[in-house]
């Protein structure tokens, strides 16, 4: 586990070989990722330079590690990895070294000081039968997530089950999973779904942090507006075909493999809300729906009891202002395209006067 609370990220970015171009260069992408004015860039690398390590501690509960995994996984050391790396990750349970009582040692150690620590949890948290399902050193997740995550500065959430309870709290919910929010109601949560969530987005929200001293303007479901705020479908490469009509029928038919539209797949990204489109996976080179498959929707509530089958239909699809759905958008249906379009141009134009900048992201456009 890293600490050294003393050093600045400038020094280690430094020993660790990271040559100023790159680290500029993140930050550069940083911004773009925070929906910042490029001219933010100095900003964000002056914050980023001379920031003191957050102390980070890291809580697995009822979950896959998909998180844990989507943190680790990159084909090559990054300045986001580093950025991450850097921090005083203190306490994470999958992969520090320390076991067993050491292990709890490093938990109190790093969380005696009431709102000195950044808290990033994974998985849902079990309530029935006295949160009996999800132990960890003998105590209830319950109990961990009430000490450390209401005594957190803040609280992120990685991925689905800690955001909105996930795959556990899907119906019958046997082991009555909550998320972060609703098992530690009082604590400051910002939620990051996702199945995985991106690790862009966390290192963009810790850059974030670091900049201004302040967490990113959320949505109604706590997520920043920098990642969840434009939906899927208004993003996504393979646009053009839902609008002209054309769509995949078959896995593997010739629309397919032209990369249609595969909203008849049971694409659910009409109603999702995630910067998947631009920033992808595997270092940016793809993304599910760029792979062939449909999204599952996974950034949204309860998309396990509201958007499945996985691979049924969405019977409508929102933004249009009409219950247009895809048979209706069909090849040589001419008028219903066009007539659909242009109820969505201008939904669009309604919908962007109507959603004022969020209020940190107004404040910071007032600064400029
Ligand atoms: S339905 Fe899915 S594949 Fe088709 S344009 Fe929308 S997001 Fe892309």
């Amino acid at each position: 586990m890293a600490s050294g609370k003393s050093s600045s990220l400038a020094d280690t970015l430094t020993a660790k070989g990271v040559s100023r171009r790159d680290f500029l260069k993140f930050c550069a992408a940083m911004t773009a990722a925070l929906a910042l004015p490029m001219k933010y860039t100095d900003r964000v690398a002056a914050a980023v330079a001379s920031a003191k390590k957050p102390v980070l501690v890291w809580l697995e509960f009822q979950d896959c590690a998909g998180n844990s995994e989507s943190l680790l996984r990159a084909s090559a050391p990054s300045v986001s990895e580093i950025v991450l790396d850097v921090l005083s990750l203190d306490y994470h349970e999958t992969i520090m070294a320390a076991a067993g009582h050491q292990a709890e040692e490093a938990l109190k150690m790093a969380t005696a000081e009431p709102g000195s620590y950044l808290a990033v949890v994974e998985g849902s948290i079990p309530t029935k039968d006295g949160g009996v399902y999800c132990t960890v050193g003998g105590r209830t997740a319950l109990d961990i997530a009430r000490e450390v995550c209401g005594n957190a500065l803040a609280t992120i959430t990685c991925g689905t089950c800690s955001a909105f309870g996930g795959l556990p709290a899907a119906s019958p919910n046997p082991t009555g999973a909550v998320s972060v929010q609703e098992a530690v109601p009082g604590a400051t949560v910002i939620n990051l779904p996702g199945c995985p969530m991106n690790v862009a987005n966390l290192t963009a929200t810790v850059v974030h942090y670091l900049t201004f001293n302040a967490l990113p303007a959320t949505d109604q479901f706590g997520r920043p507006l920098f990642a969840y705020g434009s939906r899927i479908h208004d993003d996504c490469e393979r646009r053009a075909h839902f609008d002209a009509g054309q769509f995949v029928r078959e896995w593997g038919d010739e629309g397919h493999r032209a990369g249609w539209c595969l909203y008849n797949m049971g694409c659910k990204g009409p109603a999702t809300y995630h910067n998947c489109p631009m920033v992808r996976w595997n270092d940016g080179t793809s993304w599910p729906i760029g792979a062939g498959h449909g999204c599952v929707g996974c950034s949204e509530p309860a998309f396990w009891d509201t958007m499945t089958p996985v691979y049924g239909r969405l019977p409508n699809v929102p933004g249009f202002g009409v219950e247009a759905t895809a048979d209706k958008i069909g090849v040589g249906v001419v008028g219903v395209v066009a007539g659909a379009f242009a109820v969505h141009g201008v939904a669009s134009a309604v919908r962007a006067k109507k959603d004022p900048l969020p209020k940190s992201q107004a404040k910071i456009e007032e600064d400029a």
